[in-house]
């Protein structure tokens, strides 16, 4: 990664939005959009040691140790494509990944760009998160708030292949509630001490959330 790259790290908890709005800063912007989870779900997925580890963790919705996680983000950290700078969705989620990761980038010059805050209801995060399922290109839709044009088809690829994340029920997501205010929320603070904080209501629509965002992005990343 180049001394200028950006470094932008998307908080909030699970049904806020990282996801969606990490992809389209990749798109907005060129930046490379680092998910744990995805990271996670294709070990689980590729059946590799660490992904054996991680499964029943992350079905009982809550956090894999720091160790696996920090190996699995170092690797792909050494990707040449992060060069064109990162948006993290989903990491850090701990103090401890917190700290690792300004001594990962510390050992090139670098330094956490913006952490941007997604302020939502808890309430309807239950709602938001049970009802979602993703395409197999990416794309995601919901029940309630986002249905394909057609039903059945994906707008983007014209596929048919939805899936729904195994973690993605009522029960599951408010576990996954708990683990974020007790381990991840301590780190807005984290931030904020650091001078790097950004806050932004994420209750709206997804469009209007996508600009506000890009109007912090533009401000901090240009
Ligand atoms: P996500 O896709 O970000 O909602 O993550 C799904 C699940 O993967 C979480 O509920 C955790 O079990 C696990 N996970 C993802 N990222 C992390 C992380 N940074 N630290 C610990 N566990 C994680």
């Amino acid at each position: 990664m180049t001394a200028q790259a950006p470094v932008l790290i998307l908080l909030g908890p699970p049904g806020a939005g990282k996801g969606t709005q990490a992809r389209m800063l990749e798109e907005d912007f060129g930046l490379v959009q680092l998910s744990t989870g995805d990271l996670l779900r294709a070990a689980v997925a590729a059946g590799t040691e660490a992904g054996k580890r991680a499964k029943a963790v992350m079905e009982a919705g809550q956090l894999v140790s720091d160790e696996i996680v920090l190996a699995i983000l170092k690797d792909r950290m050494a990707q040449p494509d992060v060069a064109k700078g990162i948006i993290l969705d989903g990491f850090p989620r701990t103090a401890g990944q917190a700290a690792a990761l300004d001594a990962l980038l510390a050992a090139t010059g670098q330094k956490v760009t913006a952490a941007i805050s997604l302020e939502v209801d808890d309430e309807a995060m239950v709602g938001r998160v049970s009802g979602r399922y993703t395409c197999a290109c990416g794309e995601g839709y919901h029940d309630e708030f986002k249905q394909p044009a057609v039903a059945g088809v994906c707008d983007k690829c014209g596929g048919s292949s939805f899936k729904r994340r195994a973690d993605d029920n009522a029960e599951t997501v408010r576990e996954r509630l708990k683990a974020y205010h007790a381990q991840t929320a301590p780190l807005i603070a984290y931030y904020d001490g650091k001078g790097v904080l950004e806050k932004l209501d994420a209750m709206g629509a997804i469009a209007e959330i996508r600009s506000s965002l890009g109007r912090i992005v533009a401000g901090v990343a240009a």
